[in-house]
């Protein structure tokens, strides 16, 4: 098992993040990695280290709107091209769980110009995404439309640096729930990440997908 922590909030998430993450070793990990939305890009720190490299990699970033993953690796070695996030153009994406179609995923991508970095099964997803916002320039829309196109168990977090401030989560097989608060809106693999910063938590179902603002 492995984590995911994710936040839209007005002050700086990224100490929740890292928080989080802390609360979900237990759950046992390889590698770990957050992304947020700055004023630069998408700024992302992965270590194949303890969450707490993450925390003194992490400790100048600021910023509103991020996701956050622990890995246990199923496609690909443990090592920091292969942690998460993934990034795709504008986009970054983490994810649990495993895509059985990714090799034709990978296939059809890479005829279509997209460059793979990594040798996850998660990457495929992010160059999915990132292609559908050609066609679908709505983030909760395209992510909802390429989670059609998956095969297999995930719980994914999406952000969009051309679309600052949300973040679109997904569920299929893996598990996520949602905190809910007046100052932000989170969303985790399980409640201990999140009782941080709320006691209000939605447990999402299969098939959900939930755009936090
Ligand atoms: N299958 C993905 C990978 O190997 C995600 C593993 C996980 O659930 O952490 O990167």
């Amino acid at each position: 098992m492995c984590g995911i922590v994710a936040a839209s909030a007005a002050s700086n998430i990224v100490p929740v993040l890292v928080e989080g993450l802390k609360k979900l070793e237990y759950r046992g990990y390889d590698s770990a990695g957050l992304a947020v939305i700055s004023g630069n890009g998408i700024e992302r720190i992965r270590s194949v280290g303890r969450v707490a490299e993450l925390t003194t990699a992490s400790a100048s970033t600021q910023a509103t709107t991020g996701i956050a993953h622990t890995r246990w690796a199923t496609h690909g070695i443990p090592s920091e091209r292969n942690a998460h996030p993934h990034v795709s153009g504008s986009i970054a994406v983490v994810h649990n769980g495993i895509i059985e179609n990714y090799e034709s995923l990978r296939t059809e991508l890479t005829a279509q110009g997209y460059v793979f970095t990594s040798d996850t099964d998660t990457e495929s997803i992010a160059h999915l995404i990132e292609a559908t916002l050609k066609d679908e320039p709505d983030l909760f829309k395209a992510v909802q439309l390429a989670c059609q196109r998956l095969v297999g168990a995930y719980a994914i977090a999406v952000i969009d640096h051309d679309q600052p401030g949300k973040v679109i989560v997904a569920r299929e097989g893996s598990p996520l729930l949602l905190g809910v608060s007046d100052t932000g809106n989170y969303a985790a693999s399980d409640a201990s990440a999140l009782l941080q910063v709320t006691r209000n938590m939605v447990y999402l179902e299969n098939g959900d997908i939930a755009e936090l603002t």
